[in-house]
């Protein structure tokens, strides 16, 4: 289905509006975004002249939203010029222009009645089949867009963003009564496809799904938290990843969000919830509202339950009972610790099961009352699970969503216990517990994921077919060849993937024999290669530990084999004779994206950040990547123009010397690391679908790899041009002696060494200058100081 949605508007700039408006053109929307007309001047307005008439001054809060927003870090669009396709009005003179506009957005204050005015009067000049939806969190859909006439009110939906809208997945659509089925669905394909969003239908209820599961997670862990004794350190230490939940926990997650903005949806779950138990729960305790009162509303107000000590610039967290600041402390519990080191979150909450201490116990209370406040509310504000679990997963963050507890806990064992515990059982739990096998999620015949509906029943897991569930190929047998760091895997249609699943994805010699395994196989009997995964990041890099302790052993004969053979490996998939798509995402960075240079197209999601970042651990790139960035930087002239080389060799190696990371797929086109060609995807579940048909397509149009490339270097006087600046950085104090031995190592191998400007030289020698700087480098002690601090705890060193 086309959506056909090119323009959009935007009614109301603050935090959310401006932040969609955002997202909107960088998905490459026209967009227009209003706010109200201020009523008095600034005084710097008035000192210009200017009068309440002025069209600037009427414009002035989406002006002023539009400008923060080339501030915001990090960037809410993918691209800064981007923001370019935003422009700036009023909701009193500009409505007219919503006549031109495919969707309306309204995003302005949460008040029931501001949303109905404005809403209302958007409806006047909306086009024929133009979409009319709302932001709001929480609000009813249907009492939003009771003045509207009901040829509007079919198109009229909830479009509950999350916030920050770029970085996070969720967008819950939800359905008005009146709302017309095709335009739920027209707009669920546009957000997914074009917007990348993770979609989930919720019901139109207090706060729909996620806000409704996370805010009682909340409010219950603030309750168990004064019953159990525990302070807020100590309850983020248990209710972070050791539940399966992010790193923030509760209250780094309250201090991101705003206690106050916490106390607003609280109190509206009090307000509209029609039953006084469940109200009880979302009562804001004392504390918080003392924490309001004193305004310690979180990060945006410079501190809440967590404050930065200016002088230490540790964190420290608040003591409630003494209302000051304090070092963290964290909980020492034994079942937490052994809880703490197992890798996937189902085998963590098994342990934590165990229970045998306090801290146990209130995971187990925690956990258990969210389990069945999720099983409970499941026909009120779903049609099935696999809705909540995804609006848990992609709104909060969390590893697995309620229901897939249930299953990897076991809902009967579960059930057995809470009874035991005198709870009473929510039906949709009875009923699952009575069946045979006990699960909310079963595989159908022909292996199709069903999960369990609001109804009672089960129905299969709508899954769009441009969703490849590697898992789900393999399971079905369809895995070719596999060992630790990698496997390969048919995705049908004659093409096969390159699968990395070492630690962090990390390149070591697994990885490359699979590298190698796969070219043998593509080349032999498959149309093409995509290169693509679907963990959390794309590929760290090389195996740095394996890399130290073969430097901290004197192995040098060991890394030149090691670092020629990757060489070897990347080279072979760039000459393939099948076409090789690369699909990074997230973290790309080293070796895993100098097996993106390696593919003849790459598909990128359009959240990844690319770099070659080695000169932070005191190497440089050696697995073909500075060739490349050298060849790449030359062949941006064309041939027999007269351009000189040295600005785009500047502008390479500045990048990888200064080791920049893009902060999207589009800025790694800026930064030189993606070509003007490769494809971006917005929707990361969609990535290994489009990958493989960027792989198909170039496969049916006659794919012939590149001629082995010859590479202009800019010889001696480019280098000599080079470090000057490098020696100018070293003056002004900005870089170390060390960097300074890093670049020059950098510059002899981007610029050929000792050759005359122009000389052309095959890849194999500019391969065997950075196999000998690398070599060169690792025999540094202070190097190796780099990679070991690199090693232990993430960050560089400068030394
Ligand atoms: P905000 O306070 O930052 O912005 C609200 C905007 O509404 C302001 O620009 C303001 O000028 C405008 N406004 C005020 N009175 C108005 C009026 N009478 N008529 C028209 N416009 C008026 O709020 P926000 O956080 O951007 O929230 C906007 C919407 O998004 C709300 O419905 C909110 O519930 C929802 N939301 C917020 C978040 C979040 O985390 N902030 C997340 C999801 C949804």
């Amino acid at each position: 289905m086309n959506p056909h949605i090119r323009r959009v508007a935007v009614l109301g700039a603050g935090v959310m509006g401006s932040a969609i408006a955002a997202l909107l053109a960088g998905a490459g929307l026209d967009v227009l975004l209003l706010d109200i007309v201020p009523d008095r001047l600034t005084p710097e307005e008035a000192a210009r002249g200017l009068t309440l008439a002025s069209r600037e001054v009427r414009n002035r809060i989406a002006a002023r939203a539009l400008e923060q927003l080339r501030q915001q870090q990090p960037p809410p669009c993918f691209d800064p010029s981007d923001l370019t396709w935003i422009e700036v009005g009023n909701l009193e003179d500009d409505l007219p222009r919503l006549a031109a506009c495919d969707w309306v957005i309204e995003a302005v204050v949460e008040r029931l009645d501001v949303k109905q005015d404005v809403v209302a009067r958007a409806a006047l000049h909306l086009k024929p089949e133009a979409v009319l939806s709302t932001n709001t969190s929480g609000l009813s859909i249907a009492a939003i867009a009771e003045g509207c006439p009901p040829e509007v009110r079919r198109r009229f939906l909830g479009t509950h963003f999350f916030n920050p809208p770029r970085y996070m997945k969720l967008l819950e659509i939800i359905p008005g009564p009146d709302t017309d089925p095709a335009v739920v669905a027209r707009m669920q394909a546009f957000s997914a496809q074009v917007l990348g969003k993770g979609v989930v239908i919720a019901k139109d209820t207090p706060n729909f799904i996620a806000n409704r599961i996370g805010t009682y997670a909340l409010a219950i862990t603030l309750d168990a938290m004064a019953a159990f004794g525990l302070a807020p350190d100590e309850v983020d230490d248990l209710t972070g990843p050791v539940m399966g939940r992010p790193q923030s926990a509760t209250f780094r997650t309250l201090d991101l969000v705003g206690i106050d903005t916490y106390v607003h949806v609280a109190r509206h779950m009090q307000q509209a919830l029609p039953d006084p138990a469940e109200r009880a729960v979302f009562a804001v305790p004392a504390f918080i509202e003392e924490m309001v009162a004193r305004g310690w509303t979180g990060e945006k107000a410079g501190g809440g339950f967590y404050r930065r000590n200016r002088e230490t610039g540790e964190l420290e967290v608040l003591d409630l009972a003494t209302w000051s600041y304090r070092p963290r402390r964290r909980l020492s519990s034994p079942v937490i610790e052994a809880a703490r080191a197992l890798p996937s979150a189902a085998d963590r909450l098994r342990a934590l099961l165990q229970g045998g201490d306090r801290a146990a116990d209130f995971a187990w209370f925690v956990l258990k009352k969210v389990l069945l406040y999720a099983a409970e509310k499941l026909p009120e504000i779903a049609d099935d699970v696999a809705a909540v679990d995804q609006a848990m997963k992609w709104g909060f963050r969390w590893e697995l969503g309620p229901f897939e507890m249930w299953d990897a806990l076991g809902v009967t064992a579960l059930a057995r216990r809470m009874e035991a515990e005198g709870e009473r059982l929510p039906q949709a739990v009875a009923h699952v517990a009575s069946r045979q096998p006990a699960v909310f999620y079963e595989r159908g015949t022909g292996g199709v994921l069903r999960c369990y509906t609001a109804a009672g029943v089960y129905r299969g897991v709508e899954q769009p077919p441009e969703r490849i569930s590697l898992v789900q190929l393999k399971e079905a047998g369809h895995l070719v060849a596999g060992n630790p760091g990698a496997s390969l895997v048919d995705l049908g249609d004659g093409v096969l993937c390159l699968e990395l699943h070492a630690p962090k994805q990390a390149i070591g010699p697994d990885v490359i024999a699979m590298m190698e395994q796969a070219a043998d196989e593509v080349e032999a009997r498959w149309e093409a290669l995509v290169i693509g995964h679907e963990g959390r990041h794309f590929c760290v890099g090389a195996n740095l530990m394996l890399m130290l302790m073969e430097a901290e052993d004197e192995n040098w004969d060991e890394i030149d084999a090691m670092v020629r053979r990757f060489q070897q490996a990347v080279l072979r998939l760039k000459y393939l004779r099948k076409p090789v798509v690369a699909a990074p995402f997230g973290m790309t960075l080293g070796g895993g994206l100098e097996v993106c240079f390696a593919a003849a197209r790459v598909q990128a999601a359009a959240e990844a950040y690319l770099g070659l970042v080695e000169t932070g651990v005191g190497l440089i790139p050696a697995g073909g990547g500075t060739k490349e960035m050298a060849l790449r930087a030359a062949s941006r002239i064309p041939p027999g123009v007269e351009v000189r080389l040295d600005p785009f060799l500047r502008f390479a190696f500045e990048t990888v010397a200064l080791a920049k990371v893009s902060t999207s797929a589009q800025d790694a086109k800026r930064l030189g690391y993606l070509r003007a060609e490769d494809g971006v995807t917005f929707d990361r579940d969609r990535l290994l679908y489009d990958a493989k048909q960027a792989a198909l397509g170039l496969a049916r149009s006659g794919y012939r790899p590149p001629r082995p490339a010859r590479i202009p270097v800019g010889g001696e006087p480019a280098a000599a041009a080079l470090k000057v600046g490098v020696a100018d950085m070293r003056l002004a104090g900005r870089i170390t002696d060390h960097d300074v031995k890093i670049a020059h190592h950098l510059i002899r191998v981007m610029t050929g060494g000792d050759l005359p400007r122009g000389t052309e030289v095959p890849e194999s020698y500019l391969l065997d200058l950075e196999r000998e700087a690398f070599l060169s480098l690792i025999g540094e002690e202070k190097t190796r100081q780099r990679m070991r601090h690199m090693l232990a705890t993430g960050k560089p060193l400068r030394n």
